[in-house]
């Protein structure tokens, strides 16, 4: 067999991932119906701007140099049940955590970068392809999101269903449009920073150590306005909010995609400002990284044990051939036992390259267990020691801890074991309903905001 040419002098176009070996994509039954959605979600509404995307691209470059820090969240996969049953409450809520995270962190650290996991992120990688039912002998193939096929156990669910992405859109969009008025409506007005909250997380401590945060806030608000400089201003009363998903179902990005402004000859997603490359597709020579590399949003690269340095070195002349600062986020996933080991090495292959990059932590990932109750969890402990370890390990090496990845919700959800709340294996069936990774609830996720180190992003 012939070798591909190398990516850079290949042409690159939306669908030039046709042609490469693809992993974690699912096989439709009737590929004239994912062509019927696909030319819909072409005529559709973009539900992300070139000017945003570039706007946040600027904000990564900065956090690359120390100057801001990344605060990246939301569930592990949307689902279409929850929107319906919530009626966008649950966007509002785990928005609102987003928020007082970002509040404790620009309070004790610097700027935050506002990133959803949220609308869009709805497409799953499966570790197996097929799943067996808990107390049969029955194996269907994998639920692999609500955008691919359906949760319930059953045959007929199991089918991908491509007017799944259309679904997927119209739920995307009107988060969007939901996200944007909570962004710019009020909903984070911090001259009102007191009624920044959410009622249940009132009552554990991670929500008394935030009314500290929010005493010294209203305390420096009142002290600036004493001194005349107005307390009013628009930066104020509105956040810059991003969304991002894994950029796992080609066929829906690839539909997605739109010319930027201006003719400026570039290529942007359009269904988020930030996608990220996946541990389970980052072949150097598969469909995910061929399509990634020709959008010109900003991209992540989640980076587990079994990443190879030179393996990443060659991504990051793949992805990123110029070098431009904010283009790629290093998401590292290593799990608490192994980050000490395993990070260094690519922090070291990288600063060899003088590649620049943003370092974020994923602590969730690499520290998934079953629990002997027979739920998918998290330790809690495992997850500081994760956000921990990362932050030493950068001391360590001279290079600069840019951020957090997590799948965190605002509801009071019981789905990873520990965290101040103290939340038990037999907790973990009193409200477990994540359909897919365990998420950290609200005050276990602004636990995590009080353990970034001053000094990281000034
Ligand atoms: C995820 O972020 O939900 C995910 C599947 O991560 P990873 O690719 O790092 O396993
Ligand atoms: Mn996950």
């Amino acid at each position: 067999m012939v070798a591909s040419p190398p990516a850079a002098a290949r042409t690159w176009t939306p669908d030039s991932w046709r042609t490469m070996p693809i992993k974690q994509t699912p096989t439709y039954p009737d590929q004239e119906a994912v062509e019927a959605v696909e030319k819909r979600l072409r005529g559709g509404l973009p539900l992300v701007f070139s000017g945003e995307t570039d706007r946040l691209t600027e904000a990564l470059a900065r956090a690359s140099q120390g100057k801001a820090f990344v605060l990246q969240g939301g569930d592990c996969a949307e689902s279409f049940d929850e929107f319906a049953k919530y009626g966008g409450n649950n966007i509002a809520d785990t928005f609102m955590v987003l928020m007082q995270m970002s509040i404790v962190l620009t309070y004790a650290i610097g700027p935050v970068v506002k990133i959803g996991r949220m609308a869009g992120q709805f497409a799953k990688p499966r570790s197996s392809a097929v799943e067996r039912a808990k107390n049969a002998a029955l194996s269907l193939p994998s639920y692999r999101g609500d955008m691919i096929n359906g949760e319930a156990f059953e045959e007929s669910a199991r089918v991908p269903d491509p007017e799944r992405m259309w679904t997927a859109f119209m739920q995307s969009t009107a988060t969007m449009n939901l996200l944007r008025t909570l962004a710019t409506g009020g909903a984070l007005d911090l001259s009102r920073v007191q009624d920044i909250n959410l009622k249940f997380v009132e009552g554990t401590p991670a929500g008394s150590r935030f009314s500290e945060y929010v005493r010294h806030v209203s305390n420096a608000l009142r002290f600036m306005n004493s001194c005349g400089v107005p307390v009013d201003s628009p930066a104020l009363r509105a956040a810059e909010f991003y969304v991002s998903h894994e950029a796992l179902l080609l066929p829906y990005e690839e539909s997605l995609c739109r010319p930027g402004a201006r003719d400026s000859g570039k290529v942007y997603a359009t269904s988020g400002h930030f996608l990220w490359l996946g541990d389970r597709t980052r072949q150097v020579d598969g469909a995910h990284v061929e399509f990634l590399r020709g959008i010109a949003n900003p991209i992540g690269i989640k980076c587990g044990p079994t990443l190879d340095p030179a393996e990443l070195l060659q991504l990051l002349a793949i992805l990123n051939p110029d070098n431009t600062p904010g283009r790629i986020t290093l998401i590292t996933r290593m799990g608490a036992a192994k980050v000490a080991t395993s990070l260094p090495p690519l922090i070291r292959a990288v600063q060899s390259a003088g590649a620049v990059v943003t370092w974020v932590c994923d602590p969730m990932h690499g520290n998934t267990e079953s629990s002997p109750s027979g739920y998918k969890t998290r330790p809690f402990e495992n997850v500081l020691e994760e956000v921990r370890g990362f932050f030493a390990v950068h001391a360590a090496e001279g290079s600069i801890a840019g951020g957090m990845h997590l799948e965190l919700t605002g509801q009071d959800v019981t789905e990873c074991v520990g965290g101040m709340q103290a939340l038990s294996h037999e907790d973990l069936a009193n409200r477990y309903e994540s359909s897919c990774d365990p998420r950290l609830n609200a005050s276990q996720a602004l636990e995590l905001s009080f353990l970034v180190p001053a000094g990281t992003g000034s």
